[in-house]
């Protein structure tokens, strides 16, 4: 897309952020599934979803890109690893130097999707959409608010650029709700789970809370109702989907119960809406809680296998104005 715009057929490399320096060493038996960004990685090369020589190595995010969202004193308590005790337990992870040169390169690989998506269509980050960060802390497992920083980064250099962000991880987006609350050219869809985290919700521009245990026909329902509706209220020129595999059944956090089909059907579903709308998409990572890390890594490339199967695939995929359906 990007050169060829609304309208043109296009078949794309799918370039993805990465680096191993996404993984670092968590004691054992913690809950978050630090294991599943190489487990990613390994398999889509051994799968041939991503090509080797599409995975593109993002540097340290900027500070100055960092503090269009977040305050300069939460910025210092995590790079000198002094975040009070209160704040780390809220946060859900040990706050040690480690997890912020992590932070940093996952945020960089959403600016760095983010940039590719605009150019190609679609790009990846093998990690991201961490939306419980608020400017000022972090919540569940989230340190900073990658999302919030590539589009007021990006908006920087663009003044005009609407983004929709379509986060279907099984939590509520609270810390990007609240970033763009009152923002006009940023549009914040959240489908989630009702009664699951966070338990204060804020108020996303559209928000759909489904029941526990609502399972694939009513998650597909729910979404083939709201994702247009969104992406015609946002007219975004970017979107930043949060494709959290927690929604899938067997998630120890999530509860909706999904099938891996359901998921699959999810995403496709999602790629084709945007793609026939000729919208380019930033594609993260978010949650994912699966048994294993190994096993949620799986869920997480069946969202890349869907986004392969359309965006690489050598038919045309949007059609010419006017043309035959
Ligand atoms: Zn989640």
């Amino acid at each position: 897309m990007g050169a060829g715009g609304r309208g043109a057929a296009y078949a794309v490399r799918v370039r993805v952020a990465y680096a191993p320096g996404y993984w670092i060493e968590l004691e054992a038996g913690h809950r978050f599934p630090m294991g599943k960004f190489p487990a990613l990685h390994a398999r889509l090369i051994r799968e041939g979803l991503v090509d080797p020589r599409d995975v593109v190595l993002p540097g340290e995010a900027a500070r100055r890109d960092l503090l269009r969202v977040h305050t300069r004193e939460y910025l210092d308590a995590l790079a000198t690893a002094s975040l009070d005790r209160r704040s780390e337990r809220r946060l859900g992870l040990p706050a040690t130097r480690a997890l912020w040169q992590r932070s940093l390169l996952a945020v960089q690989g959403t600016l760095l999707a983010a940039r590719m998506a605009l150019e190609d269509g679609i790009a990846a980050n093998l990690a991201g959409g961490t939306h419980h960060a608020f400017p000022d802390h972090g919540e569940g497992f989230c340190v900073l608010n990658d999302v919030a920083v590539a589009i007021r980064s990006l908006r920087a250099e663009r003044s005009t650029l609407r983004a929709l962000v379509v986060d279907l991880d099984v939590h509520q987006g609270n810390g990007t709700a609240f970033i763009f609350g009152g923002d006009p050219d940023t549009f914040t869809f959240s489908m989630h789970g009702e009664k699951n985290f966070p338990f204060t919700k804020e108020r996303s521009s559209l928000d759909v809370p489904l029941p526990d245990h609502v399972g694939d026909a009513g998650y597909l329902s729910a979404l083939a109702a709201h994702l247009p509706t969104a992406l015609e209220a946002a007219r975004p020129d970017l979107v930043m989907y949060l494709a959290g595999v927690d929604c899938v059944v067997g998630d120890r956090f999530g509860r909706l119960d999904l099938s891996e089909r359901g998921l699959a059907e999810r995403d496709a579903f999602v790629f084709a809406t945007l793609c026939d709308a000729g919208v380019p998409v930033a594609l993260l990572m978010s949650g994912g809680y699966a048994e294993t890390a190994e096993r949620t890594a799986e869920l997480h490339a069946v969202t890349h296998r869907e986004a392969a199967a359309l965006y690489r695939s050598d038919r045309p995929v949007i059609q010419e104005p006017g043309a035959a359906t």
